[in-house]
């Protein structure tokens, strides 16, 4: 080949890597502000991953309700605290007091930070949430490095919160450090609203939010929560809304005791098989739920939102193989994530008091309870699918003429949250990622209950966004989590442009 021919060919093939990469932000290059500001952070991204290699290093575990991770997680919101107070924050660590745990033991709960940079009533308020607290992490568990000693291998920087959620966290604070750094004013007011307990079930947080509704929250005009996945390895994406639940419990009973099938079998109504019919009325083999009314609040899908699930970006064939799903129920993209995101579907979780070891015993269990849970999508009203539910378990079982009794109660219930995208701040998100990424984002939802954004929505009654940062593959939860260098750096340049992008729309 020409020399000069395979220098181009060979320029072409690096641009190609390069947006392969997903490297769309170097070409074009910003102009305005924003040059100094993106330049800055690409200049000190060695310093902003060595900060996150020091705050993984701190394992702050809240699922193990144990003293010496309590201690962590309180030298963990010390050492961001003290971060916050060193960008020229007002820093307030609101003490929660203690946990009584079902064993007796009581155990300090870590402080929730609220900070705030910037104060001028002219510029729009915008209030970050994060947690600071882990999932268990043991390299025991099948970690190819130490879980918290973060460790990067091509480009994939590997430790535990690296994605979930500390990397975002810096994030937001790497584009505020840059600002400062700059000296450049910053373009909105800015809160941190931190947590600790965010993997135990965020312990106390939401009765400190309504305390500081009028507080704290009063001038809060935006929520940006960044804790959970694109759909993509490099698609970019934007969270509307997450499904709730509503789990229920159906207790059948004959006697507290269990019964030997040689003695009593044929003479009497089982537990157990008026269960498995209560449980095998619920859902039909394609996953229609069989309650009667149950689809009739379903919001009614708009052309709109049609056109969003054609464009997401979500490669099906490698989902099923990922997932080692022999076959999914639909066929196509768009009927997978409606399924997921805006219809409920109903899953049978267990039953308690049957007998589940291996082996032969022939017994007749006096008492078992059965579990399931629907995923409740917009606008679906809990209180009225609990009324539907019990309805219908009742009518199935007086059908059966058992002497039994059977209980139905709803004992867990987490609304649906969603968002109204054409908030400024979401137009704002999307300006800013076509700015570094050079794409329209995914608008997409999660299937999973965040209860965080609803209670912001219910209490502080403000818009909420889910930006993720972090790629479908960072494994949050499991073993071998990582958020990629290019992820956490870019995500720190997207929040800049973020912030100038709302103080334009403001
Ligand atoms: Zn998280």
């Amino acid at each position: 080949m020409d020399p000069k021919l395979r220098r181009m060919a060979s320029s072409f093939v690096a641009l190609l890597l390069l947006l392969e990469q997903g490297m769309f932000s170097s070409f074009p290059p910003p102009s305005g502000p924003l040059d100094r500001v993106f330049q800055y952070i690409d200049l000190h991204q060695d310093e902003f991953v060595q900060t996150l290699k020091e705050w993984v290093a701190v394992e702050s575990d809240s699922v193990q309700p144990v003293p010496r991770f309590r201690q962590e997680l309180f030298r963990m919101m010390a050492m961001a605290a003290d971060k916050l107070q060193r960008l020229g924050a007002g820093v307030d660590s609101v003490d929660l007091g203690s946990q009584q745990l079902p064993d007796g033991q009581s155990l300090p709960i870590p402080p929730v930070i609220l900070a705030q940079l910037g104060n001028d009533p002219k510029k729009t308020t915008v209030c970050f949430y994060g947690h600071l607290d882990v999932q268990s992490a043991q390299q025991d568990d099948g970690w190819l490095t130490d879980p918290y000693t973060l460790t990067e291998v091509d480009g994939k920087l590997y430790g535990r919160g690296a994605t979930d959620n500390k990397g975002p966290v810096l994030a937001w604070i790497n584009a505020v450090s840059t600002f400062r750094a700059l000296e450049q004013d910053l373009p909105v007011n800015i809160k941190f609203i931190l947590e600790g307990m965010e993997e135990a079930g965020s312990v106390a947080l939401e009765e400190l939010i309504r305390k500081e509704k009028d507080r704290f929250f009063s001038s809060v005009d935006y929520l940006v929560i960044s804790d959970n996945l694109w759909l993509s390895r490099k698609k970019p994406a934007l969270t509307y809304g997450t499904r709730g639940n509503s789990y229920f419990m159906v207790e059948v009973k004959c006697r507290d005791q269990d019964l030997h099938s040689g003695t009593f079998g044929g003479i009497l109504n089982e537990p157990m098989a008026d269960l498995v019919a209560l449980l095998g009325s619920l859902v039909d083999s394609s996953g229609h739920i069989l309650i009667p009314g149950i689809y009739d609040q379903v919001a009614p899908i708009t052309e709109e939102e049609k056109k969003m699930y054609e464009a997401i970006d979500l490669d099906l064939e490698q989902y099923q193989n990922s997932s080692q799903v022999e076959k999914f129920l639909f066929d196509t993209k768009e009927e997978i994530l409606m399924h997921l995101w805006r219809y409920p579907s109903l899953s049978i979780h267990g039953i308690e008091g049957a007998f589940d070891e291996p082996g032969i015993k022939t017994v007749i269990p006096g008492r078992v309870t059965g579990k399931f849970s629907i995923r409740l999508v917009p606008h679906m009203n809990m209180s009225v699918v609990e009324k539907q539910v019990k309805q219908h378990l009742e009518d199935v079982f007086s059908k059966r003429n058992s002497s039994n009794q059977m209980a139905i109660s709803m004992v867990v219930g987490v609304q649906p949250w969603i968002a109204n995208i054409n908030d400024t701040q979401y137009l704002a998100a999307k300006r800013a990622i076509r700015t570094v990424f050079g794409t329209e984002p995914d608008m997409i939802q999660d299937g999973s209950s965040i209860p965080i954004a609803k209670i912001f929505q219910d209490i502080i009654q403000k818009s909420v966004m889910m930006l993720p940062l972090g790629a479908v593959d960072d494994g949050e939860h499991s073993q071998n989590e990582k958020i990629n260098r290019w992820n956490y750096i870019e995500g720190s340049k997207l929040f800049a442009a973020f912030f100038l992008e709302m103080a334009k729309l403001h």
